[in-house]
């Protein structure tokens, strides 16, 4: 079960509680609900107290990023608290877009001609795309959310695929690469990412990959990474004792001798992630991916966002999971339009000028449970609600938006703070589970 996190009467964090625990709490009167989401209860009279060591595991990804509190008991490290946070990256860039297309439109239209403007803006070195920027910022959010509301001490994260230095120079010719099985997953990671996880040969993505040699150990090749690549069980087979040429795909040989260069620029989110988290006073421990795959693999857990941050670095060895555990869902929502108005499709203005956003004491983003008792719309909703100058509210939870609910049903439940939230689902019965063994490199 998700822990409870808990505050003092100074808003100092405490140990997270179980939620029967908080229960007791909040009914004996000794607490209140301080936060909705996170589930976070301020105690009214304890001043301090002892905590155990937490650590706040994240796996940045490109729509999702894990989010687990690791804590360390006597009898061993348990996920604590767990979510998974989606980034808006694409909404972002779609928006941007539009934007800007509606903008050359107005400009270009019944206007004099104007030469083109181009490289005339100065950028500081390193600036990440919004899309990208908004990822770093949605991850420091919560980081910054969660070491405020909850006793932890180390923050860790992966900050790259795989490790080049264990690689030792992955594409370095002459080096056997024989280091053992957490090398071998850097390998695959590398090998996976070099060739778009897809078959080399028929680019067939929806089954399982194995490592091929190009030109097959049986003719002489090496297990060098220069002379493998990936490709689906079919074609392996098929392939047998050719070499890549004979199989009819020169390409690939010359593909494989080029060593992936954009390594570091699939890494930059992560990398500019990093040099935030390293200011922000906390110690930093930073994991690969191929070492988080190995962890995981190793104790037999299912694949979701947040299972990988826990199984994140060294610290996430020999961490146990609770099968029912099911993690909070966090959506960045963002706050508001910046749009003075809604446009036409032609860019020019549609609608008067923004009225305030604050209806009835809601704005939308707000989460709110509406209790509707009568009317068609009759039943408990709790979502997020989106205002109407009207007094009319949609809500929006996790099975649909109904419209029309009037701000007389709603209570607030949590203002909004840019984030959309539902409670996650829990994970597959063990019983389910299938164990898949690492693939080793033949
Ligand atoms: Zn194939």
């Amino acid at each position: 079960m998700q822990r409870v996190l808990v505050l003092d009467k100074n808003k100092n964090p405490l140990m997270p509680c179980n939620s029967a625990r908080a229960r007791q709490l909040l009914t004996q009167g000794k607490a209140a609900v301080f936060r909705q989401y996170p589930f976070t209860i301020i105690l009214k009279e304890r001043d301090g107290g002892d905590v155990q060591p937490v650590t706040l595991k994240v796996d940045p990804g490109s729509e999702t990023t894990g989010i687990s509190m690791v804590a360390d008991f006597k009898a061993g490290k348990r996920v604590i608290w767990a979510g998974d946070l989606t980034h808006g990256g694409q909404q972002i860039r779609d928006r941007l877009l539009s934007r800007c297309q509606i903008r050359r439109g107005r400009r270009s239209r019944k206007t004099r001609y104007r030469a083109p403007r181009f490289l005339n803006r100065r950028r500081a070195g390193g600036k990440l795309a919004p899309s990208l920027q908004s990822r770093v910022e949605n991850i420091l959010t919560w980081v910054g959310r969660l070491s405020r509301w909850s006793p932890v001490h180390l923050l860790s994260m992966e900050l790259v695929r795989f490790d080049t230095q264990l690689m030792e120079n992955a594409e370095i010719s002459g080096v056997e690469y024989q280091q053992g099985e957490l090398a071998g997953y850097q390998v695959r990671e590398y090998l996976l990412e070099k060739w778009g996880r897809k078959c080399a040969y028929c680019q067939a993505t929806d089954r399982p990959l194995e490592i091929e040699h190009i030109t097959p150990k049986s003719r002489g090749g090496s297990n060098r990474v220069s002379n493998l690549t990936v490709a689906c069980h079919d074609c392996n087979r098929r392939k047998g004792s050719q070499t890549a040429i004979e199989f009819g795909h020169p390409s690939i040989q010359q593909q494989a001798k080029q060593p992936l260069k954009d390594a570091a620029a699939v890494n930059a989110t992560r990398w500019a992630l990093w040099r935030r988290m390293d200011v922000l006073g906390l110690r930093l421990e930073v994991g690969t991916g191929g070492r988080t795959k190995f962890n995981r693999m190793q104790q037999k857990h299912p694949k979701a966002h947040w299972i990988d941050a826990a199984c994140v670095g060294e610290s996430g060895e020999k961490i146990y999971i609770n099968p029912s555990h099911a993690p909070l869902q966090m959506k960045a929502a963002g706050h508001q339009s910046r749009q003075m108005c809604r446009v036409d499709k032609y860019g020019f203005p549609r609608t008067s000028p923004k009225q305030g956003r604050v209806h009835f004491g809601f704005q939308t983003g707000d989460m709110v449970k509406a209790v509707v008792t009568k009317g068609v719309k009759c039943g408990i909703y709790v979502g997020r609600a989106s205002v109407r100058a009207s007094g009319f509210f949609n809500i929006t939870t996790p099975t649909g938006t109904t419209q029309g609910i009037n701000y007389r049903y709603c209570t607030p439940i949590h203002k909004s703070d840019g984030y959309f939230y539902e409670k996650g689902e829990a994970l597959p019965s063990a019983t389910t589970r299938v164990a898949v063994s690492p693939r080793q490199i033949q």
